[in-house]
């Protein structure tokens, strides 16, 4: 069982995922904190964006390890934790510019295949690119957004009880740069896949998502269902 969740930041894709992940018994994939992850590295090396040579050859030989339960999961880059390291606004400018680069999007999704194709119950991606281009053929692909507003005011409010020093309108600047990025971006932009299940979660509250989520997969899945509680 594939479960492709795509979507601008802040739409809900990573609470959800896991979410579903937990209920059906799926490994859940964070693709997003790939990326952050490569984009730490190439920062800590010191490698200008302009230099993709470089970058791939980082991409190609980091060691990213997603572990733990989907609730606490821990990124680990080269064996050093960097759960926290890469949720800063840098940090995921960084991972944008950095997912523009062909060749390093070519490695990321062959890891985010086999780490997929690995779990022996199925897997919850979540992403920008799930549907389209990592797993085609999911089993069921959702597409959550929200108006810009109502993602910056999560990321904001998610950001404060994390500690994380920011402000809405950085946060909010932020959201519009990156997805400008993801959708115009030339390999592998941001798109509605043609059969995604398109949710609008700007005025829904978790459990409405959850429910309307849930209610879909066992419409078009209904024999793949193993849930757990
Ligand atoms: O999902 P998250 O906000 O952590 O992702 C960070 C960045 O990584 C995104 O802004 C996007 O540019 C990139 N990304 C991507 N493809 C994915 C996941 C993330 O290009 N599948």
């Amino acid at each position: 069982m594939i479960i492709a969740i795509d979507g601008p930041s802040g739409a809900g894709k990573s609470t959800l995922g896991k979410m579903l992940a937990k209920k059906l018994n799926l490994l859940y994939l964070d693709t997003g904190a790939m990326y952050r992850a490569v984009a730490l590295a190439v920062t800590r090396e010191g490698v200008p964006i302009w230099d993709i040579d470089r970058i791939a050859v980082i991409a190609e030989t980091a060691k990213i390890d997603l572990v733990g339960e989907p609730d606490a999961m821990k990124v680990m880059l080269d064996g050093d934790d960097v759960s926290v390291n890469i949720r800063t606004l840098d940090a995921a400018q960084a991972a944008s510019q950095v997912s523009t680069i062909s060749e390093v999007r070519r490695i990321m999704v062959d890891h985010q295949r086999a780490i997929g194709e690995s779990s022996p119950t199925g897997c919850v991606l979540e992403g920008r690119d799930i549907g389209s281009v990592v797993f085609p053929k999911a089993d069921i692909k959702f597409f959550l957004t929200a108006t810009p507003e109502a993602r910056a005011r999560r990321r904001y409010m998610e950001d404060q009880s994390k500690g994380r020093i920011s402000s809405y309108e950085n946060t909010l600047a932020e959201i519009n740069e990156r997805d400008e990025r993801d959708v115009s971006r030339e390999d592998s932009p941001l798109t509605i896949a043609d059969d995604a299940v398109v949710i609008d979660t700007s005025e829904l509250d978790l459990s409405e998502v959850f429910e309307t989520m849930l209610a879909k997969i066992a419409e078009q899945s209904p024999t793949k269902i193993a849930p757990t509680t």
